[in-house]
């Protein structure tokens, strides 16, 4: 019995579980879940900003379930323990000659936690790391543990992929992977009306695009990644949470606009002319390794919201959401983020069978995020958009229902794995619609 405090990285979700189980199989984990009174919630390194891993009841980790099982070089696919970071199996993958297809903007997170929310990079003919998984075994709330793949099991493997662990605990996953590959970043500013008279070629022409825009500033900060021939040199990462000069010199900022509102847009504007000079798109930038290339160090906290929006109504909604918080009264610093992600066919994937923009907003996390995140959601919801499930968002069944063709297909297969509704939480019974 347990009574420790778990917390998200934000900070804003604490729980307190009776249980906290580790397993160290698959064999344990089932029988655990068998005896485990709900609500019974797995978490990954808890980078989700909604309550999708509270658990009062237990809680499940797989961090004792970690690392590379087997690749198939000819097939480039790669079959790992579910609990491994993303983090840990880059060089792991990289020494079988493979990397994963894309990668997001950060590399904590679990593969199944990442892969339990439609996590995604940016790049206009790439899908969310979802897409790539092409099996998983999972251990469902009644300890069988099943194959699932588009020929085994094929209706919980279409509704597992994203699936907020709602259907029971993912204990391996094969993922679809491409041969070993380097990546050259390139970035800079881009005056705001160039960037839209640009938007279709830098989104076209490169492998990887996107933007970040303080919506206080006359210029965004413009991010490519394209393939590189040129000998990656290695990346010393920092160890976890190690603060680098940045994160300190940004952190600052935070902490004085918060106190000084009327700083917000002159801080806003500095920390763009600090991201270099104008992007040109051909000054050569450093060449890594793709799992090196991908990650940024996200040191500072915050929280987000995220939604996927058609592709074609990408850029009106980016205005009309800069210029709310430029109008709204609502005090805030950081960037909004504009990235690509191409249609795939999970039943519950923010990009199901829709090519998408995505768009974030965030909040430093020691300042209310609810004002402000409302008034953009409205902005989301007028563009048909659909929330990432690991950040904030208020939407209910009801809104979720009519915004996902394969809902009640979902809400079926659930019910079937899980009639007792055992792996669900007080948010995801509003999430589904289960009293
Ligand atoms: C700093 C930061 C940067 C981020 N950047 C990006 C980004 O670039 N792109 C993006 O799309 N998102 C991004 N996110 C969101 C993040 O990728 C997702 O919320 C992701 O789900 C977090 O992974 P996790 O391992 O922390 O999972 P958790 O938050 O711990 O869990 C997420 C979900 O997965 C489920 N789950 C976990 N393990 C299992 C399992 N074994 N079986 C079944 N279900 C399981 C949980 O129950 C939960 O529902 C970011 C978040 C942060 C804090």
């Amino acid at each position: 019995m347990s009574q420790a405090e778990w917390r998200n990285w934000s900070g804003w979700v604490t729980a307190r579980p009776e249980v906290f189980h580790r397993p160290k199989t698959e064999e344990e984990l089932a029988g655990l879940i068998v005896k485990s009174d709900g609500p019974v919630r797995v978490a990954g390194s808890g980078h989700s900003f909604t309550p999708i891993c509270e658990s009062d009841g237990a809680l499940f980790s797989l961090e004792n379930m970690s690392g590379l099982i087997s690749t198939d070089r000819e097939a480039n696919t790669a079959r790992v323990f579910a609990g491994s970071t993303i983090r840990d199996l880059g060089p792991l993958l990289h020494e079988q000659g493979l990397g994963l297809i894309n990668q997001g903007d950060i590399d904590r997170q679990a593969i199944a936690g990442a892969v339990g929310t439609g996590t995604h990079g940016t790049g206009k003919a790439l899908k969310s790391i979802s897409a790539a998984v092409v099996g998983f075994r999972l251990v469902t709330p009644s300890g069988d543990i099943i194959n699932c793949s588009a020929d085994e099991n094929a209706d919980v493997f279409h509704a597992g992929r994203v699936s907020m662990g709602s259907l029971g605990i993912m204990t391996e996953i094969e993922l679809h992977c491409a041969p070993a590959y380097a990546l050259e970043e390139r970035g800079g500013r881009l005056p705001v009306a160039d960037l839209f008279d640009t938007l279709d070629s830098l989104r076209d022409d490169n492998r990887h695009f996107e933007f970040f825009w303080f919506p206080f500033a006359d210029d965004v900060l413009v991010k490519t990644l394209n393939i590189s021939d040129v000998q990656p040199k290695p990346r010393k990462r920092a160890p976890d949470g190690h603060d680098g000069p940045a994160d300190i010199a940004f952190r600052k900022l935070c902490e004085i606009s918060r106190f000084a509102p009327f700083l917000r847009g002159r801080f806003q504007r500095q920390m763009t002319e600090q991201g270099g000079s104008r992007y040109a798109g051909d000054a050569p930038g450093r060449s890594r390794w793709s799992h090196d290339a991908f990650p940024s160090d996200r040191n500072v906290r915050f929280n987000e919201m995220e939604y996927a929006v058609p592709a074609e109504h990408g850029p009106d909604c980016v205005r009309e959401v800069a210029e709310h918080m430029r109008s709204c009264g609502v005090n805030f610093l950081f960037p909004i983020e504009y990235r690509y992600v191409a249609a795939d066919d999970a039943w519950l994937s923010p990009f199901f069978e829709r090519d998408s923009v995505t768009i974030s907003i965030h909040q430093y996390h020691k300042q209310a995020y609810a004002a402000l995140f409302r008034g953009v959601e409205q902005i989301f919801q007028k563009y048909g958009g659909r929330p990432h499930w690991g950040k904030l968002h208020t939407l209910v069944a009801d809104d979720l229902q009519a915004l996902y063709p394969r809902w009640d297909d979902f809400c079926a297969v659930r019910h079937r794995l899980d009639p007792d509704a055992k792996m669900l939480n007080p948010f995801l019974r509003k999430v589904f619609g289960v009293a």
